[in-house]
């Protein structure tokens, strides 16, 4: 198992930990509401791209053209929030979903102790105290992990190293 694939595991563990206490948590296909709003253009290791591009190129060639002209007008696009090249905006799934990202594996599961990180839909049952007894996985051992796979990039610099 190489660190990547040891690392969703870990992931996957987490998640199916805080899933199995909680059997009503809001992650599930079709709820795509942290895909529209990113922050910022999303980074990724050498690692996690090499594993996105296998599943980019495993789409219809014409669904690949698509989000490179997403991944196009993110490089042009000045809102405050982006919406991820990758999500079907039509059904809210996300096209690589099997590929992703270790950020998007961890979103909604894994907090910041300074930041929290959560979206709304979760912070607002934060608020309520209705998961207060919700063990969340630690972003920043995950982010230590990450920077020892190497230098990220933003999405936007791999496709573009990918299509020149
Ligand atoms: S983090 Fe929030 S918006 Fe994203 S899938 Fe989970 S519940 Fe939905
Ligand atoms: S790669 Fe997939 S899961 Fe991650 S933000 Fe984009 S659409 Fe959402």
């Amino acid at each position: 198992m190489n660190k990547l694939t040891q690392l969703h595991a870990n992931i996957d563990s987490r998640v199916a930990s805080i899933r199995e206490n909680n059997t009503d948590w809001q992650c599930q296909m079709g709820c795509d509401g942290c895909c529209n709003r990113l922050a910022e253009i999303p980074r990724l290791t050498m690692a996690e791209w090499n594993l996105l591009h296998n599943g980019l190129t495993a789409l219809p060639l014409e669904i690949q053209q698509e989000i490179i002209q997403n991944v196009v007008a993110l490089t042009e696009q000045t809102a405050q929030f982006i919406v991820c090249p990758m999500l079907d905006k039509s059904k809210g799934i996300c096209r690589v979903y099997d590929h992703r990202p270790v950020a998007c594996r961890t979103y909604g599961y894994y907090v910041q102790h300074d930041k929290g990180l959560y979206c709304n839909d979760i912070l607002d049952r934060v608020t309520s105290g209705v998961l207060k007894d919700v063990v969340w996985g630690n972003q920043n051992t995950i982010d230590r992990q990450l920077s020892s796979f190497g230098d990220s990039k933003d999405l936007t610099e791999w496709f573009a190293i990918v299509t020149n």
